[in-house]
């Protein structure tokens, strides 16, 4: 951001009009003022300070609200920001759901909440009351299609690498696989390649594999499990609260596991007969925060590209996207509206503030527009 500040805040000359020719058009980038950055429990140090690059690149002041839930980082968020920056501009404020409300009573000028839907739809409520601008970061189920012609093991390595990274806990992991009932046979033992190839035989002992944030998470996750067959995985501990990386079939489309995100490392596969069944499955629910495709054969991956819609997609690959910095990260509908990294950042908490430097002089051609008007000023405007 500071390599590229002086480009962005640049003022952006625009096109003009036979009547403005002599004078100055271009969008001046202003800050809003001060805005509110709410984050999530996972990454949340990531998920606070990408985005406030972005607010004081833009030349706001900043107040971030990190996650209670996860507690560790949100101390030394508090600890240590106020050894680095300005303490006039920049404040952290540690707040659980009740301090939250109260917060959100004041006037910001913008509000950045990366979280989930619902509550995504309480800060925006407190945000009209005084007409604050907001971009909500938002989650959802991200379907991950497998076309029967794909390299399969290739598929199954960045599956497994997007649904177990963080144990699942990612806003944009695969939350499920569609393919058809021969394809998930071909994948099943891919898949379960995958996993022992990176987390070992006993993915519990492997320093590279996560825990379920809290209790609440844990039992949640461990219900959902019911909602399909164990086809690899399933062991859980709740006194460490992990579950091992698990991947479902024969999965009901009615049950929760298909009803709610799961944000954990399970990952069910629902079958389809065909790709045009995939893209109905898709087109009936919320639209995602991130879509995956996999296929050796391109048309198939445009075929999803084009007839779905979601925050943003990625072929034959997963999470991979959101690394690119010259690509937006948001998402849309359900899984959010706004957009950040990069210069994207930088324009999301920058005003695009309409600047015309007019001419002072030249009065005579301006007579036109004044009143009265004559026949002989409206032949001319003619
Ligand atoms: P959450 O919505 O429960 O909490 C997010 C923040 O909102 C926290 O700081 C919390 O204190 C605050 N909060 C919670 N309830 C509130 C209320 N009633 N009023 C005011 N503030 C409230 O989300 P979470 O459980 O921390 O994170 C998981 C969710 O976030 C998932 O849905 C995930 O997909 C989503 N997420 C999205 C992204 C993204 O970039 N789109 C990234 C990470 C997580």
């Amino acid at each position: 951001a500071i390599n590229n500040l002086s480009a962005w805040m640049k003022d952006e000359h625009v096109e003009k009009n036979l009547v403005v020719q002599l004078d100055s058009a271009f969008v001046r980038k202003d800050p809003y003022g001060v805005a509110l950055i709410i984050g999530p429990w996972n990454y949340p140090i990531h998920l606070l300070l990408v985005p406030m690059i972005g607010a004081i690149a833009a030349g706001n002041c900043v107040i971030i609200k990190p996650s209670e839930i996860s507690k560790y980082s949100e101390a030394l968020i508090a600890e240590m920001l106020p050894n680095y920056l300005d303490k006039d501009c920049f404040a952290v404020v540690t707040a659980g759901v009740e301090e939250t409300t109260k917060l959100l009573e004041n006037k910001f000028d913008y509000i950045f909440f990366t979280g989930n839907p619902r509550v995504g739809k309480i800060i925006m409520k407190a945000a009209a009351t005084h007409l604050t601008p907001v971009t909500l970061e938002l989650g959802g189920k991200n379907p991950c299609y497998v076309a029967d012609q794909c390299d399969l093991q290739n598929a199954a390595n960045r599956i497994v690498w997007g649904r177990f990274f963080n144990a699942g806990q990612s806003c944009i992991a695969p939350d499920y696989v569609l393919c058809t009932l021969e394809t998930q046979e071909k994948l099943l033992p891919v898949l379960r390649r995958a996993i022992n190839d990176f987390y070992g035989a006993e993915p519990k002992e492997s320093p590279d594999y996560g825990r379920i944030i809290n209790d609440k998470q844990f039992e949640r996750l461990r219900a959902l499990m019911n909602g399909g067959r164990v086809a690899i995985g399933g062991q859980t501990d709740a006194k460490e609260r992990y579950i091992a990386p698990t991947v479902l079939v024969d999965v009901s489309t009615s049950a929760p596991i298909m009803q709610e995100e799961i944000f954990g490392p399970i990952l069910p596969i629902v079958t389809v007969a065909n790709l045009e069944e995939a893209i109905d499955f898709i087109n009936a629910r919320e639209r995602p925060l991130s879509l995956y495709a996999f296929s050796c054969d391109n048309k198939v991956i445009h075929q999803l590209l084009d007839r779905t819609s979601s925050g943003g997609f990625c072929g034959n690959d997963t999470l991979m996207h959101v690394a690119l910095v010259s690509l937006p990260f948001g998402g849309i509908g359900n899984s959010g509206m706004g957009k950040y990294h990069g210069k994207f950042s930088f324009d999301t908490f920058s005003h695009h503030r309409a600047s015309l430097l007019r001419n002072a002089g030249l009065e005579a051609i301006n007579r036109v527009r004044y009143p009265p008007y004559s026949d002989q000023k409206m032949a001319l405007q003619h």
